[in-house]
This record gives C-alpha cells, structure tokens and sequence, in this order.
C-alpha cells in the first residue's frame, strides 16, 4: 500500500466508491481538499491557513479513504485530529463522521504544547474548513472578503472602491482573495507577498492582475489605477514589514489597509531578516527565536497600520490576530484599529447571515450553472447576493471540484438546501451536491479577537456556542460534523464548529437539510439574541426563532 505523498484528486461522476452517497461525499471532499489546484502543499496534507492539514499523516489518510469506502449507512466514523480512530453503530440520523481537531484544554492551549504534541504524532493543526473536508479553494472565502470590501466602500467610499488603494499583504489561500475582491468593487489592490510563487499561483488563478518589478513600478501602477479610477491588483514581492513602512514614508495616498498573512502561526510569518530560502531551515533551527523575531516583525507591520489608520485611511483586522502578536511582542497601540467583524459582518451574523457553500460532486460545472440560476430564482428580491452570483458565474474559476458559495440568513438556507435536493432527484443536476460552510460563521464559532470580538455582553470569550452547535447539527441530522480549537487566529483563541450535509436526492436528506439548515443559521440567532442584539430580536419574533428568555 502507497502510504506516502501522492496526488490526489476526487472521483467525479455517478460511480459511487462508498456505501452510499453521505459517505461517497466525505470521501471525495477528504480527496477534494488536497487536490493540487486546492490544497496549498498537498504533499505535506496542508491544506490552507499556515498548516491547516486535512488528515494527520499519510497512513491517517490511507486509512480514512479505506474506512470511508467500506462504512456503512448506519455507522459512524470517529476521527481524532485527522486520524481515524473507531467506528460505532449509530443510525441513518447520524452523522456519518465526527470529527474533532486541534483541541487541548484550556491551560495548555497554547502553540509550544500544540508543537509539542504534534512532533509526538498526537495531533494536527486543523483550521477551520482544512480539517473538515469542505475547503474550496480561495472562492470560498472570496465572497466574504467580496462582502467585507463592500461594506467598507459603504461605509466610507459611497458604495464604490473606484479611485481608492487598498494595501495588504499575504497571498496565501485566503488572502489571494483580496485582490479580485477589491477589483471587484472597482479598487486598486496593492498585494506584499514574500513567496513568489504564490503571486503567479494567484495571477495564473485570475485572482491577481500583475506582478510588479520593483517598489516604484508598484507605486506607480497604483496610483495611476487611482487617478485613472479603474480597478486593477498588484503583487509585490516582498515582506510587508519592510515595504509598509516604506510606502508610508513616501506619503503615498493609501486609503484602505488590512492584512492576510498567516499571523496567526508565528512560524509562518516571515520576520524581517530572513531570506525566503531560509524560512524552513530558520524556523526549524529554533522554533522559540523564530516565533519572537516573526513577533517583533508584526509590530513593525501593525506600528505601520496604525500610522495609517492616524492618516485616515480605512483600517482593520482581517481575522489572523496580527494585532495580539504585536502586543505580545510589547507594542501598546496594536488594538487601535477594530477586527472586521464588529466593523463590518455583526448586523448580517444577527439575520442569522453567514457562509452557505455546495460542491457539485458530479465534477460537471453545469451542475454549478444549474444550483446558480436555482438560486436567482429562489431570492429575486437580494439584488446584492444576484450581483455577487452573476460576478462569480463571470470571474471565479473553479479549483477542484466544482463550487459556489455565497451568505444566506436564517430562514433562506434551508430554502436553497430543499431547492438543491429537489434539483438531484430530478435529475437537472447530474450527481449529489455537498452544502456546508465555513466555521466563521454566525453561531459557530467563539473567538475574542474575530468573530465574537466586542460582544455587547462582553461574551466574547463565552465557548459554549459552538459546542451547542455541533451538538445541534449532530441531533438534526448533518452528514459530518465537526469541532475544532485555534482555526484562523491560532491556539488558544477560538472554539468553532462545522457542518457539512449531502443533499442526495431522498426525501430522508430533504428532512435532514431541512432541520439543519433552518438550526445552524439559527444559533447565529440566539446567539445575539442572547447578547442583547435588537436586529436579532427582531428577526427571532419576525421569523419565529424560540428564545425561551424571551418568551412571556
Ligand atoms: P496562507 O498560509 O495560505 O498564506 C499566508 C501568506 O502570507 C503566505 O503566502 C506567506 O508567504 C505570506 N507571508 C508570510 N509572512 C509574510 C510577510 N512578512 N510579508 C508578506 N507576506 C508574508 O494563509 P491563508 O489561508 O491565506 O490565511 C491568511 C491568514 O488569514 C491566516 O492567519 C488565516 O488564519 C487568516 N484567516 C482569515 C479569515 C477571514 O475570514 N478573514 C479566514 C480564514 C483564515
């Protein structure tokens, strides 16, 4: 048996590998995640976000893919960080897969003990979607950053980033988002990436539009774009602790400033002083010497922001807790700029709005084409969710298996959950279609400095949530289930959940999607009701969401 690296891909078609469709679905989502046009290092079983692995090693992999293929429709598969370790007789309600990754208690939460047991074999890091099988390349979180850019051009550029430049940097699996997400909204996009490779992956991907040769071409570039006011993204090599400040130095008009580097892992923030070559050998030679020079680089880097933000510009957290690093590394300003989600995404998170996204598994995008006009049809009245499907349709080319993702709310996902099944059983699309979502979404996750950043009750740190939530969408029936520790902001500063369910065509997965799709988005509900949110309240009372505190 090959227990190795190897490439990977998803079957397609109708030939199903599994005993049934639920588990044909977790099975070619596993292999989905680390196909090369996904995965960032598929032979290292990373996935995306710094190490975010989809199984724990290779013979983790072999066995999951082997477990997968012979489990039956009424057995439930275990997997212990990204390894497979029981299989128990459950039933059809079950989910098919439990999964749990990354956790550690409370006064062990930290990166040192997480490396530590890694080294030992004994766990993996599993961000959010890497670990949980519904990754779908950099689409997947292009329509949040599509969302987040849009409400800064409302909030500060009437509706329109046309004339604006946005600096950042990072243009990993996430963060090779940005760029079409500014251009999308009519901005110019100025990207800082230390690994070249990653600037052509995003240009060959039709994410990003040029490479600059130097700091001045880049410049020059950009503020043509503004002047001219015509959309346009700009990768630049380089280390974003070095080139910010430099671009501050030189006055130039900058109006918008974020970041998407892998902040949350020190190990995979190149400090200043590092050649690229040199970033494994350094970071291995001494992982705690690494970790406080990469510390000291993201002061430089959020020092930079914040001289920004003093200048006017436009300035947040992009959710990979690059401000607590450079407060750990002693500079005292680091949270003078917000996280987007209080900025930006809360008022959606109390409709119970966040990350709906489906797979077609058939591997044909005309399954994609069908589930998007399904969709149109479905919501007529949401003229912005009909401009991000029509941009999507245009711009986002697929990476793997087929895929679409956009924010639906509560009472909307379980309409487009039926809508898709209805879709299988009739034969419009050709095989099941997978719907999950992100972690980040409204009930799912605690984690102070993202998601639950600045609750009204000051709840922020309260994990319950997204316990409660996996619990839910385990007793609704989702297909796999999953809780993971760390994600996008690292060890020790969030707890989150997800869920992924397969819509095969039976009227048993109507019901299922039915109760979980209308459940999930309705912890987002509770959630803030529960946090003194009126928009939530609202929404409970106009939707008929039970909050039993609220009823008299
Ligand atoms: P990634 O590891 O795939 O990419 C990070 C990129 O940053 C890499 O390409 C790396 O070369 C580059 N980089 C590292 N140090 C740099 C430096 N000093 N200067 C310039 N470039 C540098 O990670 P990703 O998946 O793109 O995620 C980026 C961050 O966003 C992570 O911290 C992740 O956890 C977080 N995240 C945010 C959200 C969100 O919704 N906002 C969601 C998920 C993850």
């Amino acid at each position: 048996m090959n227990e190795g690296p190897r490439t990977v891909t998803a079957p397609r078609g109708t030939t199903v590998h599994a005993q049934g469709w639920p588990q044909e679905a977790a099975l070619r989502m596993l292999q989905n995640n680390l196909d090369p046009e996904v995965a960032e290092h598929p032979d290292e079983l990373v996935v995306y976000g710094g190490t975010g692995k989809a199984a724990r090693d290779w013979p983790s992999f072999e066995a999951l893919i082997r477990t997968l293929e012979h489990l039956k429709g009424d057995e439930t598969m275990l997997v212990q960080s990204g390894r497979p370790v029981g299989v128990f007789q459950t039933h059809e309600w079950a989910p098919r897969v439990l999964l749990a990754n990354s956790n550690l208690v409370g006064d062990w939460a930290n990166w040192e003990e997480f490396r530590r047991l890694e080294a030992l074999g004994l766990t993996m890091y599993g961000q959010m979607t890497a670990g949980s099988w519904i990754y779908i390349g950099t689409q997947g979180i292009l329509q949040g950053t599509y969302e987040t850019f849009a409400a800064v051009a409302a909030k500060r550029f009437d509706g329109d980033l046309a004339g604006t430049i946005t600096l950042t940097a990072g243009l990993g699996g996430m963060g090779g988002a940005q760029p079409l997400a500014v251009t999308m909204n009519g901005g110019v996009a100025l990207c800082v990436e230390v690994d070249e490779s990653r600037i052509r992956r995003r240009i060959d991907q039709g994410y990003l539009g040029v490479m600059a040769d130097s700091l001045d071409h880049a410049l020059q570039l950009a503020e043509w774009a503004k002047r001219e006011r015509k959309p346009l993204s700009i990768g630049l090599l380089g280390n974003a602790a070095e080139i910010h400040p430099k671009i501050l130095a030189r006055g130039v008009p900058i109006d918008i400033v974020t970041d998407q580097t892998s902040a949350h892992d020190p190990l995979a923030y190149l400090p200043m002083g590092v050649a690229f070559e040199d970033w494994k050998a350094e970071r291995e030679k001494d992982p705690a010497a690494f970790t406080e020079r990469a510390r000291e680089s993201m002061a430089k880097h959020v020092e930079t922001m914040v001289a920004f933000s003093d200048n006017d510009a436009e300035v947040f957290d992009y959710g990979n807790s690059i401000r607590d690093e450079a407060r750990k590394a002693g500079y005292s300003r680091a949270f003078d700029f917000p996280g987007f989600v209080p900025a930006y995404i809360r008022p959606l998170f109390c409709e119970g709005k966040g990350p709906f996204r489906w797979v077609a598994l058939s591997g044909d995008p005309a399954d994609i084409a069908v589930t998007d006009r399904a969709v149109l049809d479905l919501f007529p009245e949401n003229e912005p969710l009909a401009r991000w499907i029509r941009l999507a349709g245009e711009k986002v080319q697929f990476q793997g298996l087929p895929a679409r993702i956009c924010w639906l709310g509560y009472g909307e996902r379980d309409k487009a959950g039926l809508r898709f099944n209805e879709l299988v059983a009739s034969g419009e699309v050709k095989a099941p279609i997978v719907i999950g979502r992100d972690h980040l979404d409204c009930g799912s996750v605690a984690s102070p400095y993202r998601e639950t950043e600045s609750m009204l009750d000051g709840s922020d740190a309260i994990a319950d949530w997204p316990l409660l939530n996996a619990m839910v969408n385990v007793a609704s029936g989702a297909s796999w289930v999953s809780i993971h520790h760390g994600g996008g902001v690292g060890m020790g500063r969030s707890i989150h959940a997800g869920q992924v369910s397969v819509a095969d065509g039976t009227p048993l997965a109507a019901q299922k999607l039915e109760r979980v799709l209308t459940n999930d988005p309705g912890m987002g509900v509770i959630r803030h009701v529960d946090a003194g949110y009126e928009r939530a309240s609202e929404v409970a009372t106009e939707r008929s969401v039970r909050v039993p505190m609220h009823e008299h």
